[in-house]
């Protein structure tokens, strides 16, 4: 059967990345691989998760098997809820939507605000996921100038703010450069982002991963009013739960609830409770702290290798959290050749490009450290070191 003449015009502009094809090769063991953006294993809580999984399905097992209603489980929204007006803002349970994954919240928020056409604003790079999800509804995108500190929010100028359905920022360790945004970026943003009357969309599933100390005050916090705020239980518990969060102003979480119940329904019963089973008492207060130690230690094991090995003329950035830094090459060169050629010594990063919604930068590389042991940091490096020294 000719199957692809049935494809909608949606899926036709779908295309299988010439990057992914070669980063196919990871699966090997021998590749020493900075390119996948995965959390350590080792800082999964499987005990804790057994015992919850036991304690849910022993007190009441049906209704964790059962259905259940679309914006989540009452008592993980009001858990939510507490914690994320302890950051200063003050949020109540009918504000937040548990979702399969904040990856699942880009859909929802692509399926709410755009249409064919419709302008959003970006930062320079951006999270790659979140062009993936805003792009089935083609939006035209408009990239905000940033660096070390952030998103400029001098760029938002009247012009590029005009008719605009919502800016999408990564205030905390952003995917995929690890910077953060500084606390006077934070409150330049949100002057121009009240100038200008604009929505906020703030993905921000790194924050709790600070290495030395807590980044600024979130923009949920400082204008509730117009910030979609996303966080994600993936990276301070296990991404395989699939369980994440939305905080919305109360008629935008009523949108997503109807857009959400013809997507799936609701995120997975079980897996709500048993994160609520998890996260009750406090352990992610001495949970998450592990992580900071590990991801830190790891970064560090990063930097001093990049120190030693890299040639003059390559840059890249000290990230303060998260799992990833940005590496910069001279002008002129292309990550993504480059990467066809270091593969074949088995070391392998994700090229710059996919993460430009406009004119992508060709010398610029992302390196995920968290889960790479500490002499294959070193040795990979070295290798990415003489290989670019060679250009
Ligand atoms: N946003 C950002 C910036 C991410 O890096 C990721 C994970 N790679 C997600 C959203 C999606 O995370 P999840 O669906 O696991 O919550």
């Amino acid at each position: 059967m000719q199957c692809e003449k049935l494809f909608s015009t949606r899926a036709h502009q779908l295309k299988s990345s010439a990057i992914r094809e070669i980063l196919k090769v990871t699966a090997n063991p021998d590749v020493i691989s900075f390119a996948g953006g995965l959390p350590a294993p080792e800082s999964f809580p499987v005990a804790q998760m057994k015992a919850a999984f036991d304690a849910v399905l022993s007190k009441e097992p049906q209704a964790a098997l059962q259905y259940s209603t679309t914006d989540g489980y009452a008592p993980l929204r009001e858990w939510v809820a507490k914690r994320m007006s302890s950051g200063g803002a003050n949020i109540v349970p009918e504000q937040v939507i548990i979702v399969s994954g904040s990856q699942q919240a880009l859909d929802l928020i692509a399926k709410v605000f755009i249409d064919t056409g419709d302008k959003v604003l970006v930062e320079t790079p951006t999270y790659l996921g979140a062009l993936q999800a805003f792009s089935m509804f083609q939006p035209n995108y408009v990239s905000i100038d940033s660096d070390e500190n952030g998103l400029n929010a001098d760029a938002i100028t009247a012009d590029v703010a005009k008719d605009a359905k919502f800016l999408y920022a990564l205030p905390n360790f952003q995917n995929p450069t690890g910077r953060m945004m500084s606390e006077e970026r934070r409150a330049k943003l949100v002057e121009k982002v009240r100038e200008h009357d604009l929505l906020v969309v703030e993905d921000d599933p790194y924050g709790e991963l600070w290495y030395e100390s807590a980044p600024p005050a979130s923009l949920l916090s400082r204008m509730p009013e117009r910030v979609i705020h996303m966080g994600s239980f993936s990276k301070v518990l296990a991404p395989g739960l699939r369980l994440g969060y939305l905080i919305a102003p109360i008629e935008i979480t009523q949108k997503f609830e109807q857009t959400k119940q013809a997507t799936d329904l609701h995120t997975s019963t079980i897996a709500q409770r048993v994160v609520y089973e998890v996260v009750k008492d406090g352990f992610l207060e001495e949970h998450i702290p592990l992580i900071r130690e590990r991801y830190k230690n790891q970064a560090h094991t990063m930097l001093d290798a990049l120190s030693h090995h890299m040639p003059s003329g390559v840059k890249w950035n000290q990230p303060a959290g998260g799992m990833f830094l940005w590496l910069t090459l001279p002008e002129g060169l292309d990550s993504e050749r480059i990467l066809a050629q270091v593969i074949k010594q088995n070391v392998a990063y994700v090229p710059g490009t996919p993460f430009y919604a406009n004119n992508p930068q060709h010398n610029t590389l992302r390196l995920a450290f968290v889960t790479v042991p500490a002499e294959k940091i070193q040795a990979g490096i070295k290798i990415l070191g003489q290989a670019f020294a060679k250009l």
